[in-house]
């Protein structure tokens, strides 16, 4: 196994949640907190059982699952059986996703509860975060987003603020016209990043994070800001 499932009140809102991580995915993005996790590894059948034998144990104790990574749609097969195990208890489902792979969302939407999608810049602008990825991110990321919305699956989109990757007008740009239920701007933490030049960079203020939403000029619904002073915080809603 290469990270242990977790257990967490805060990924799956308003939930007590048992958090599984797949390896394996094809951005690098530089403030990647989960770096042990990019290797592409296949899980063995061992693993799969340790987790089905963590949700068996413990199923009195967690309402949902949150199905995360690494890129946990590349290993779709693992994805479904997880789905499986989660759907004989009724647990909820989540699941964290960089967007990139419309196809595999597509074949267990109709399973999904939430789904976290992680906007890294403005999806012509992936070269300020990942030095890898694909040349179809915008075509990619629209289509999971059709694909959530028309199945009526709560939507929330995230984007992590490194203020010298990133500028405020990168965050208007990418919020102008995006469709989700839930944004939400998250505070870059310096201590492990895949790549460690990032560990010398600052941590932006959340004072200032507020200053980038309130200027933010979209139809978002809500807007969140999550930062390591002040947990989750709503500072917009409709
Ligand atoms: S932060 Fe980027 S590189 Fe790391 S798992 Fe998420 S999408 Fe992949």
């Amino acid at each position: 196994m290469n990270i242990q499932p977790t257990y967490s009140s805060l990924d799956y809102p308003g939930k007590m949640a048992l958090v599984l991580f797949i390896p394996g995915c094809d951005l690098r993005c530089k403030y990647c907190h989960n770096p042990q996790l990019l290797k592409n590894e296949s899980l063995s059948r061992w693993d799969i059982e340790e987790v089905e034998e963590e949700i068996d144990k413990n199923v009195d104790f967690i309402d949902a699952i949150v199905i995360s990574g690494g890129e946990a749609l590349l290993h779709i097969d693992v994805v479904k059986h997880y789905i499986q195990k989660a759907k004989e208890f009724d647990l909820l489902i989540k699941l964290d996703t960089n967007g990139l792979h419309p196809e595999n969302l597509n074949q267990i939407i109709d399973d999904l509860d939430y789904v976290a999608i992680d906007i890294k810049a403005p999806l012509d602008k992936y070269y300020k975060i990942s030095d890898v990825y694909p040349n179809n991110v915008k075509e990619s990321i629209n289509k999971s987003i059709d694909i959530i919305l028309n199945h009526n699956v709560f939507l929330e989109c995230r984007t992590t603020y490194v203020p010298n990757l990133l500028k405020p007008e990168d965050i208007q740009e990418l919020t102008r016209n995006l469709r989700c239920n839930i944004y939400t701007l998250q505070q870059f933490r310096n201590r492990v990043t895949y790549d460690i030049s990032l560990s010398t960079y600052e941590e932006p203020n959340p004072e200032d994070l507020v200053e980038i939403i309130n200027s933010l000029d979209t139809t978002i619904p809500e807007i969140h800001l999550k930062s390591n002073q002040f947990g989750n915080q709503t500072i917009k809603k409709e």
